[in-house]
């Protein structure tokens, strides 16, 4: 089997509504999507989500690294062996990661594809569904309610609030979203880089008697010992998401004991193949690993979705991107019951891709 044509193009979808973070305001993104055709006329797809912020990528830069690196790379060669492939591209696209991570996605689709099994058998197949958070982005406290009503009453039964502007308000957030959700809704937070260690352990124990599940990159990327020092002093989980952006980012988490759990997501790391290596490094340090996603379309959903199924070390899932774009033209690749995403149980990523 050979790879015959690879084609890529962008696309922009709307938010149906604009959500704000600690350090900005989304109301619409691009995707980008990928085809891998071959000789035997199986087809793989795949999904980039860049992100200036994240991931250092633009949709322009992403489409310039397929047509400069990956089509050089690809054309020709065996789909099948993804490792090495994988390896023509991992230094010149070190700092394009989403683009990895799409044509990562297609190469695993092929191969599920060509095997005749969704992936996450493929690669282990651990679990076939798993509950997912659903986000709340930065809102009056008022507001913040509302959604979290919102949310449970559509069956979601984890709930992700960001935060990180403003301790008190945040506090003030968490309390009246337990109270008004009561005690069997998980309820996670995440600080994107926003506090201090020191605004981080009062916001903790402030919070205390909501329970939540984990706090997320509390203190910035750039202060692995702000981190370190709040995971050591915190009652409850501290997990890093801006500070684990490859296999090394990892290693030294693990190594210097600097957090409880850490977030991957396809598109920061590279795709499946890196996550797989990224969560066997916390698996040695027993960190437990979420997956986590961007503003992707359901594509790219469905390829985190694959991977964390896989393995028993991920429990944790964040993959909700896909919920509130319009014009998705992969909605549909995966399916979301009373919180719970399951898998198409089809050959590959089980992609929906209407052109
Ligand atoms: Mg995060």
């Amino acid at each position: 089997m050979r790879i015959t044509k690879i084609e890529a193009w962008k696309h922009s979808m709307q938010l149906k509504e604009p959500y704000t973070i600690a350090y900005e305001t989304i109301e619409s993104t691009v995707n980008v999507f990928l085809r891998i055709e071959t000789s035997r006329s199986v087809s793989g797809y795949g999904c980039a989500a860049p992100d200036l912020e994240v991931t250092g990528e633009t949709a322009k830069s992403v489409l310039k690294a397929v047509a400069d690196y990956g089509e050089p790379a690809l054309k020709g060669a065996d789909p099948l062996r993804i490792a090495r492939q994988l390896s023509k591209l991992t230094k010149p696209l070190a700092a394009q990661p989403s683009a990895l991570a799409m044509i990562d996605m297609a190469l695993y689709d092929i191969l599920g594809k060509t095997a005749g099994l969704p992936v996450y058998k493929l690669l282990g197949g651990f679990r076939d569904r798993m509950r997912t958070s659903i986000t709340i982005g930065i809102m009056p406290p008022d507001a913040t309610v509302a959604k979290a009503r919102e949310f449970t009453k559509q069956g979601f039964k984890a709930i992700k609030i960001k935060g990180g502007l403003d301790v008190d308000e945040d506090i003030e957030r968490i309390m009246r979203v337990r109270k008004a959700v009561g005690d069997k809704i998980e309820i996670r937070f995440d600080a994107n880089q926003g506090y201090s260690a020191e605004d981080a352990l009062r916001f903790i124990e402030a919070t205390r008697g909501a329970n939540l599940e984990l706090i997320e990159q509390p203190t910035p990327r750039g202060e692995p010992a702000e981190l370190g020092s709040v995971t050591r002093k915190a009652s409850i989980p501290v997990m890093a998401d801006e500070s684990i952006k490859n296999l090394l980012d990892a290693f030294r988490l693990a190594k210097r004991d600097l957090v409880d759990m850490v977030n991957i997501k396809l598109m920061k790391v590279g795709g499946i193949f890196e996550a797989l290596h990224i969560n066997s490094v916390a698996h040695a340090a027993n960190l437990e690993a979420m997956v986590g996603c961007m503003d992707e379309a359901a594509l790219g959903i469905a390829g985190g979705l694959h991977f964390a199924l896989a393995r028993p070390n991920v429990v944790y899932a964040d993959l909700d991107g896909h919920l509130d774009l319009i014009d998705d033209p992969t909605a549909g690749s995966v399916i979301l019951r009373n919180g719970v995403l399951y898998p198409h149980n089809e050959p590959g990523l089980g992609c929906v891709m209407r052109e």
